[in-house]
C-alpha cells in the first residue's frame, strides 16, 4: 500500500509518498512558494532528482501535480501510475473539540475544518487547499484528515477549562486544545512500546518533551493526553524559537499603550520576534544560540537557560499533575539532538527519580534510552514521525 502524506501551507506544501506497514519513503519533497514564483523539489532514492525555481505554480493544484508528474516520470518516478496511490493523508491543525480522532473526507468533514477557521486562521485554510487540490487532480482519491488537536481532546475539564467567564468557552469553543498532537501521539505508541506496555497501557505516565522550533510538552497517562502546553493557539506553553510561550497578558497591554502597536503588531511582535530569538536577538536555531554562548554571548545564554528552566518545570508540573512519572522521552529537532540541551534540562529533576547517563545520552537522532541502569523513570530519545501516524490512519480510514 502507498499513501502520499500532504502537508500544506498558505505558500507551501510539503509531501511523502509512504508505506504505511513499514515506514519506508519512496520519494519526497518540496512544493515552495505557491502563487508566487513556485519552487520544487523532489527527491527519490535518497537523492535529490529535481531542484527547480520557477515552476508554474498559481495555486496547490498546480503543486500537487507537479508532484504527480514526478512520481510517475518514467526516469525517475518511483509509481508506473497515479493508481498505486491508494489514498491520500493531510496533516490539518485545527480540528477544535469535534475532532477526537482522524476523519475520511468528505462534504461534512470539509465544513467542520472551514468552521474551525476562527480557531487556526492561518493554517487551516491552507490545509483546505491542499484537500481541494487533491480532489482537482486525483478526483475519487480517498483522503483523510489528520488533525494536530486530536490526540488532546481527551485531557479532563480542568486542564483545558480557562480561568475567564465560562460563556466564553460555551459560546466560543475558548479552552486549552494543544498542537503537535500527531507527534505526541506516536511518541506514546513508541514510548509504551520501549517500557513494554503497548498491551498493557493502564497507568503509565509519561512526559513528551517535544522541542523544536515549535515546542510543547505533553502529559500522558495511560496512553493518553490529560494535559498540554499549548492551548487555544500555538503561542502558549513554553518559550520557542520565536514565540513568547506563556506571558503575562498585561504584558500586552502595557506595550500597546506604550507604543501605539495595533494587536497584529503586537501579535507579530509575540509570534515572529519572541521566544529565545527575542531574548538573545541572536537567532532562533539553538545551534547557533549555542555556539553564541559558547563565544560568550550572555543573552544567548540566558535565553537557552530560560528554555531549559521553563522545560525543567514544565516536567514537574506533569509529574504533579499525573502523580509520578515513568518515562520522560526527548523528541524533534532540539530534543532529538541537541545532547548538552538534554544534559542540561535533565539537572536537577534527579529527586524525580531520572538520572540521565552522560555516555547514553551522547546520541542524535535515534532511538535510545539514556537514562542511567539505576533511574527509576526512563528517558528515552525517539526521533518524531508524524507522516507514519498520518499514513497509517490513512491507510486504516481509506480501507
Ligand atoms: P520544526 O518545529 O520547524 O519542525 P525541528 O523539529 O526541525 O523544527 O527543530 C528545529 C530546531 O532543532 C532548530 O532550533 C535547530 O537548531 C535544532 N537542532 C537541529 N539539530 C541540532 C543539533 N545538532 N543540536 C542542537 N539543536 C539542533
Amino acid at each position: 500500500m502507498k499513501v502520499l502524506v500532504i502537508n500544506a501551507g498558505s505558500s507551501s506544501l510539503k509531501y511523502q509518498l509512504m508505506d504505511p506497514e513499514t515506514g519506508a519513503v519512496s520519494a519526497k519533497g518540496l512544493c515552495e512558494r505557491i502563487g508566487i514564483d513556485g519552487k520544487f523539489t523532489y527527491k527519490a532514492g535518497g537523492k535529490t532528482v529535481i531542484d527547480a525555481a520557477d515552476v508554474a505554480m498559481p495555486t496547490h493544484a498546480e503543486g500537487i501535480q507537479a508532484v504527480l508528474d514526478a512520481l510517475v516520470n518514467p526516469e525517475y518516478g518511483v509509481i508506473a501510475s497515479m493508481d498505486e496511490i491508494d489514498a491520500v493523508g493531510h496533516r490539518v491543525l485545527h480540528g477544535g473539540a469535534k475532532f477526537t480522532e482522524s476523519c475520511l473526507v468528505d462534504e461534512a468533514c470539509k465544513q467542520a475544518i472551514r468552521d474551525c477557521i476562527p480557531l487556526g486562521p492561518l493554517h487551516n485554510p491552507a490545509n483546505l487547499m491542499g484537500i481541494e487540490a487533491c480532489e482537482k487532480v486525483m478526483p475519487g482519491k480517498p483522503q483523510v484528515a489528520v488533525f494536530d488537536t486530536a490526540f488532546h481532546m481527551t485531557m479532563p475539564a480542568e486542564a483545558y477549562t480557562y480561568a475567564i467567564p465560562y460563556e466564553y468557552y460555551e459560546n466560543d469553543q475558548v479552552r486549552r486544545y494543544g498542537f503537535h498532537g500527531t507527534s505526541h501521539r506516536y511518541i506514546a505508541e513508541r514510548a509504551l512500546a520501549m517500557l513494554g506496555r503497548t498491551e498493557t497501557p493502564e497507568g503509565t505516565k509519561i512526559i513528551n518533551c517535544h522541542l523544536g522550533n515549535g515546542s510543547s510538552l505533553c502529559a500522558i497517562k495511560d496512553g493518553k493526553c490529560v494535559d498540554t502546553t499549548m492551548g487555544l493557539g500555538p503561542l502558549a506553553g513554553i518559550p520557542m524559537g520565536t514565540r513568547c510561550g506563556d506571558i503575562d497578558a498585561t504584558i500586552m497591554e502595557y506595550l500597546m499603550g506604550r507604543y501605539g502597536y495595533d494587536i497584529g503588531q503586537m501579535m507579530n511582535i509575540l509570534n515572529k520576534k519572541s521566544g529565545v530569538l527575542g531574548i538573545s536577538g541572536v537567532s532562533s536555531d539553538f545551534r547557533d544560540l549555542e555556539a553564541a554562548e559558547k563565544e560568550g554571548n550572555a543573552r544567548a545564554k540566558l535565553a537557552l537557560d530560560k528554555f531549559f528552566y521553563e522545560v525543567r518545570k514544565a516536567i514537574g508540573a506533569y509529574a504533579a499533575a499525573m502523580g509520578g512519572v515513568d518515562a520522560i522521552v526527548f523528541t524533534a529537532g532540539v530534543g532529538e539532538n541537541g545532547i548538552a540541551n538534554r544534559a542540561r534540562i535533565m539537572k536537577g529533576l534527579e529527586y524525580l527519580g531520572a538520572k540521565i547517563d552522560p555516555e547514553k545520552n551522547n546520541t542524535r537522532g535515534v532511538e535510545a534510552e539514556i537514562s542511567t541502569a539505576d533511574s527509576k523513570v526512563k528517558i528515552f530519545v525517539i526521533p518524531t514521525n508524524e507522516e507514519l501516524m498520518i499514513a497509517k490512519d490513512t491507510a486504516r480510514l481509506a480501507k
